[in-house]
């Protein structure tokens, strides 16, 4: 590959698209001829208004959000709004739903418990280690909303389609799968991403909030922990990660401009999934974990016929270029993290190397 870098199939931080990356290094030294690079200007400069304002327009033209929605960075990665959920959206008396589909879903749960907000665990997949997205799951009708991780990173699956509520607003954690693929963001009352899988640096959390959510807002949070802060402030309440926003925008750009849009993403990426589940399908060397009708497009994940041939596949691929291709630490196996920027090229070499260990080990 190009630059001696390596196809990197890390969950995250993650891959970043190569134009964006040049466009960075190009403009670090002086950023559009101020003399200075984009992390030592001032947040309140024109220069960096423009670029908070691009990424918040071209987030809202993406998904096509109307005014309803508020774009908002938040400092403290996808964790922080675990515990910002039930502290924001959960006032005296009233419950939340979560579906319970692995590790990060569980982690959302745990803050409301840990707050001592009402809510209920409506559906979970853990009699299977979370290899399916649960269905046909009864929400509760007063709920204020229904949680859910809409891809899981670690697991490898996905919603494909999204739940029938009844009407109670989605919130829903979509820090491995957000700009992948075009939403009907009516059914949802709040997005929220961890940059460092699909966007760009770690640390920052995109948060799209419609005015209905912000209203069960209580008073009296820690300013900032509060999303009507956050709102009011245009995120800059405090000094933003400004590179992070920044490297942002490139990217949001990039699948704007150069991919051309969410759906065009979207068909890029069931290209890119489809060549490597059916390497994975071919024969029995290698074994898919998720359920197929509940796979995710963007970690794929799968284990071959024992530990030691993992462990040697995972090294020999690495030596060919192939990185971050082993699975998260809890659960083992391999794992590829095929996120927007993993370009298709990514795939055909992995896809290749299966086959010739295939071949070598078998
Ligand atoms: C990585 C990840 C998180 C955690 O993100 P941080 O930014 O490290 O807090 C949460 N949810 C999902 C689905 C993730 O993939």
């Amino acid at each position: 590959m190009a630059e001696n870098r390596i196809y990197n199939f890390n969950p995250g931080p993650a891959v970043l698209p190569l134009k964006v990356l040049k466009e960075i290094q190009k403009d670090l030294l002086n950023y559009k001829g101020s003399g200075m690079s984009i992390v030592e200007i001032s947040h309140r400069s024109p220069l960096f208004d423009d670029i908070i304002t691009d990424a918040v327009e071209r987030t809202k033209r993406l998904y096509g959000l109307d005014d309803r929605y508020h774009v908002l960075f938040v400092q403290g990665g996808a964790s922080l709004q675990f515990a910002m959920i039930p502290m924001n959206l959960l006032p005296e008396g009233r419950s939340g739903d979560y579906v319970n589909t692995g590790t990060w879903s569980t982690k959302a749960i745990t803050e409301a418990r840990i707050q001592n907000k009402p809510h209920k665990v409506v559906a979970s997949s853990e009699d299977r280690d979370f290899a399916y997205i649960p269905k046909n799951i009864q929400f509760s009708k007063n709920a204020v909303f229904a949680h859910i991780t809409s891809n899981n990173t670690i697991k490898g699956t996905q919603w494909a389609d999204f739940p029938d509520t009844g009407g109670v607003p989605i919130v829903s954690d979509m820090s491995s799968d957000i700009f992948s693929r075009p939403l009907d963001t009516e059914k949802f009352g709040m997005i929220y991403a961890g940059a460092q899988k699909n966007m760009g640096p770690s640390g920052i959390c995109m948060v799209i909030i419609r005015n209905d959510m912000l209203d069960l807002i209580p008073e009296g949070l820690p300013s900032m922990l509060d999303y009507n802060t956050f709102m009011k402030k245009n995120s800059l309440y405090n000094t933003p990660p400004t590179f992070a926003i920044y490297t942002i925008q490139l990217v949001l750009k990039w699948i704007d401009e150069t991919i051309g849009g969410l759906a065009a993403m979207d068909r890029h990426n069931r290209k890119k999934a489809k060549i490597l589940y059916d390497a994975i399908d071919a024969g029995d060397f290698y074994r898919g974990t998720a359920d197929k009708d509940s796979r995710s497009l963007m970690n794929v994940t799968f284990r071959l016929p024992s530990e030691e041939l993992e462990t040697k596949f995972i090294e020999e691929a690495a030596g060919k270029g192939l990185g971050g291709l082993k699975g998260h630490r809890s659960v083992g196996g391999c794992r590829a993290s095929i996120y927007n920027a993993m370009p298709m090229e990514g795939l055909e070499a992995l896809v290749d190397f299966m086959q010739a260990f295939e071949k070598a080990n078998s």
